[in-house]
Formats: structure tokens, C-alpha cells, sequence
């Protein structure tokens, strides 16, 4: 965990003479480190919440697309022009659902798309409404998910390569973050994925909302 690998690297800093160069990197270390801790402490509040917030309002009227071009200027901060990332609504949809879980479960995405996509990849946010359901769609051409591991996605702490997802500052939580908060909505969250042509992940909203 995080706290064992800052607990290591301030006591490896106590004990020895260092240099500026390797004082530097172990102190750059720490920082990362208690950035992904942070991380983790707000995920778990975060589904926390979620677990107790019963009186939470979830029939809020949510305009879609300003939300989406407020985290899609968010996402393009964290790809820092690596990607392509575009809106494509024909419509200008208003949701009944409670704000701030929406955007959490769009920012959670949004961040995944631009942290799992290579550098050149496109992304893109669609709303589609289908059956009277609607449904915003977060769509990137990275580097896609084994079938095998489908089924297993939202569960907490689960991942595809841990390794992978360490470095790129994940928790584990993300998923199952989107997951509840799309329960809680009576709606769905779908994920479909190539290994190596890209994933869309589905929020699906119920036709009364
Ligand atoms: P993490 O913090 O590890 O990203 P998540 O719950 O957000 O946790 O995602 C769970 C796992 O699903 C990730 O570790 C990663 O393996 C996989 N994953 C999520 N989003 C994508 C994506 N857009 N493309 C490829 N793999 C993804």
C-alpha cells in the first residue's frame, strides 16, 4: 500500500547519507505516493457516502452537455494534448439524477479513457437516446480489455494489470464508484471492450429520468 512505501522510503532517508540527487528522488516518490493515498481516502468516503446517503436528492434537473464540456475540458488538462477528446450530442439532454454523483461517474470515465488510451488516441462523449432510455457513452481507442475480464470490472480494487494501473495513480475504486452511483439512479453502467482496438463504457439512464 502507499503508506507501507512512504513509511520505507522517509525511513531509508533518516538512516542513510544521501545525496541531493537520491534525496530528491525518494522525496518525489513520497509525494507520489501520498498522492495516490489521497486518492484512495476519497474514494473510499466517496463510496461511503454513497453506501449511507439514502436522503441524497437524486431527482435533480441535470443539463448534460455543460457538465460534459466543463470534465471534458478537465480531461483534456490530464491528457495534455496526447489525445483527441470530442462531444458529440445531438441533443441537449437534462437528466433527473442527483449532480454531483453524475459528474463524479463522467469524470471517473473520462479520467480512465485518457489514463488507459496511448498517446494519439481518440476520445469521444456521445448521448444517444434509445427506447426512451438515455444514454451517455464515453468511447477511446486505447488499449481495450480481455473479455475474461469483463465480468469482473466494477468490483472493488479489481485490475486488469496492477502494475499498469499503479502507475497511472488508479485506486481500483473508480469502477465500482460508477457502478453504485448508477444503482442508485435505477440505471445501468455497460461496459464494452476490444483488447487492444478501445473500450465505451455506458451510463444508461431509465426513461423516467
Ligand atoms: P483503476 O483506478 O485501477 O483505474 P477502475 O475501477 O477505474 O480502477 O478500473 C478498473 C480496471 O479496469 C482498471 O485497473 C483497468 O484495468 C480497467 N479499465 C478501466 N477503464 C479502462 C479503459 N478505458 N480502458 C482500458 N482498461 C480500463
Amino acid at each position: 500500500t502507499p503508506v507501507t512505501v512512504i513509511g520505507g522510503f522517509a525511513e531509508t532517508l533518516l538512516g542513510l547519507e544521501l545525496d541531493e540527487a537520491s534525496r530528491r528522488e525518494y522525496l518525489g516518490m513520497i509525494l507520489k505516493q501520498s498522492q495516490t493515498m489521497q486518492r484512495l481516502v476519497d474514494d473510499l468516503l466517496t463510496l461511503s457516502s454513497l453506501e449511507n446517503s439514502a436522503g441524497t436528492d437524486t431527482e435533480q434537473s441535470v443539463d448534460i452537455r455543460p457538465l460534459v464540456e466543463a470534465l471534458v475540458g478537465e480531461a483534456r488538462a490530464l491528457s495534455q494534448d496526447r489525445h483527441t477528446i470530442e462531444i458529440r450530442f445531438q441533443s441537449r439532454p437534462s437528466v433527473l439524477a442527483s449532480a454531483p454523483e453524475i459528474e463524479s461517474a463522467i469524470r471517473n470515465l473520462l479520467t480512465n479513457a485518457v489514463r488507459y488510451t496511448p498517446a494519439g488516441g481518440r476520445i469521444t462523449v456521445d448521448w444517444r437516446e434509445r427506447d426512451g432510455d438515455g444514454e451517455l457513452t464515453v468511447r477511446d481507442t486505447g488499449i481495450g480489455i480481455a473479455a475474461e475480464h469483463l465480468p469482473r470490472l466494477t468490483e472493488r480494487f479489481y485490475r486488469v494489470d496492477r502494475g499498469r494501473s499503479r502507475d497511472t495513480g488508479g485506486t481500483g475504486l473508480g469502477l465500482a464508484i460508477v457502478k453504485h452511483i448508477m444503482n442508485r439512479h435505477g440505471g445501468r453502467l455497460l461496459i464494452d471492450s476490444e483488447l487492444g482496438a478501445g473500450s465505451s463504457f455506458t451510463l444508461r439512464f431509465p426513461a423516467r429520468r
